[in-house]
């Protein structure tokens, strides 16, 4: 225990709580919990871009108490702009379902339209598959709990799209690691509404030369260190990425030369040469024995790591993970970019992707959510958490989640 633990616990609520508005915005909220791609439209019509949360997160704070009023009572604890909300039904295991309130910024698509594409109905707005579409999931199926099979703890976080030193999921799992604890982590980033197990790795270093300066008239009295990165590029371009199987899933590795640097002056033969190469690797792999194998790959070069992420094994060994895949009706496809995945991987969690939505949209002018793959999302996490509660009268039934190929 540091002496961190030893500080009062900051308070659970802002004494400006709640911001004028929330209010309204809540009830709004809390009229459509049971549509939750209404929800994803409301979510999006309250800006909320990275940095300025706190008008959507008071709101979703006061949906949250209603939800705890009315449903199953939830224990409310907040850490600036993240909510971290959990029930206390002494079940067996615990489940916890994450996702980011913050967006990128607005492109002229807040608030929210109703459009179709492709014969389909969606919603078009900053925010709606990265990720209000997820957060609404969450929501609607907290709201509609009545007895799940495992205990819940629902995560709402600040700051995910900008640095990760100031990722709110981050900030409560150094504060309040004990808030995050469970048996397995749902993050509800876009995914199609199929499962996307674990995360590879990332690293990034300088591989540096060295030569002699010298006037370039004169080359000969020189070592030329852009030259000498010939070699450097060689080897990565030979290089094949291999494909490793971790828990059943399939994650290929990549290894690039993502930057190139040197030179002095027009005329002078250069004494430096920087390639800065970026390891994507499998989730079997630590970040501290990929700077080794990095170090041996590039043998007698001088090696600078300016960047390193562990990845997130998927944990689809864990039988409750298990029973989510069979729920879900999907085959689970890896994720190749790094995710929050791995912040509950750090903490001894297995975790997942589950979100409506497709991740090719996030962050683009055209981002929308498809209305049904908001709905068919939602009803599977329900089959999932109480199979009793997701039989809804006059829900349709055939609205099944597509997973990913
Ligand atoms: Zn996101």
């Amino acid at each position: 225990m540091s002496d961190a633990s030893l500080n009062p616990a900051p308070p659970a609520y802002p004494s400006d709580f709640p911001l004028a508005g929330a209010s309204d915005l809540a009830a709004g909220l809390i009229a459509v919990l049971d549509d939750p791609a209404a929800l994803t439209a409301r979510l999006c019509d309250i800006p909320s871009v990275s940095g300025d949360e706190r008008l959507l997160t008071d709101a979703v704070h006061l949906v949250l108490e209603h939800i705890s009023a009315h449903g199953t009572p939830l224990d409310i604890r907040r850490d600036g702009d993240t909510l971290v909300a959990s029930t206390s039904l002494g079940r067996d295991e615990r489940i916890l379902v994450a996702g980011h309130l913050d967006t990128v910024p607005i492109e002229g698509n807040v608030p929210s339209e109703d459009r179709v594409l492709d014969g389909e109905d969606v919603i078009w707005a900053r925010g709606a598959c990265d990720m209000k579409a997820g957060v609404a999931m969450a929501l609607s199926v907290a709201h509609r709990l009545r007895s799940p099979r495992r205990d819940l703890t629902w995560v709402f976080y600040d700051h995910e799209e900008v640095d990760s030193d100031l990722n709110g999921l981050g900030r409560v799992s150094r504060n309040h690691p004990d808030w995050l604890h469970a048996d397995l982590a749902i993050l509800g980033e876009p995914s199609n509404a199929g499962i996307e197990g674990g995360c590879n790795g990332t690293i990034r270093v300088e591989v540096r030369t060295h030569g002699v300066r010298a006037h370039s008239a004169r080359a000969f009295m020189g070592e030329n260190a852009i030259h000498a990165a010939g070699d450097i590029l060689v080897k990565l371009a030979a290089f094949e990425a291999p494909t490793v199987t971790v828990d059943g899933l399939d994650y290929r590795e990549s290894l690039s030369a993502v930057g190139i640097s040197g030179g002095v002056a027009g005329n002078v033969v250069p004494d430096e040469c920087t390639v800065v190469v970026n390891y994507r690797f499998a989730p079997n792999t630590s970040a501290a024995d990929a700077e080794a194998w990095l170090r041996e790959f590039f043998a007698g070069y001088d090696l600078n790591v300016t960047d390193a992420a562990d990845g997130a094994r998927p944990g689809l060994d864990l039988p409750a993970a298990q029973e989510f895949v069979r729920a879900i009706g999907s085959a689970p496809a890896p994720k190749l970019g790094w995710t929050d995945v791995a912040r509950f991987s750090a903490l001894g969690m297995p975790a997942v992707n589950f979100g409506p939505g497709n991740a090719l949209f996030a962050h683009k002018a055209d981002e929308h959510v498809r209305r049904s793959e908001v709905v068919a999302a939602t009803e599977a996490l329900l089959a999932f958490l109480e199979p009793s509660a997701s039989a809804v009268p006059g829900q349709s039934t055939s609205s099944e989640p597509k997973g990913q190929a």
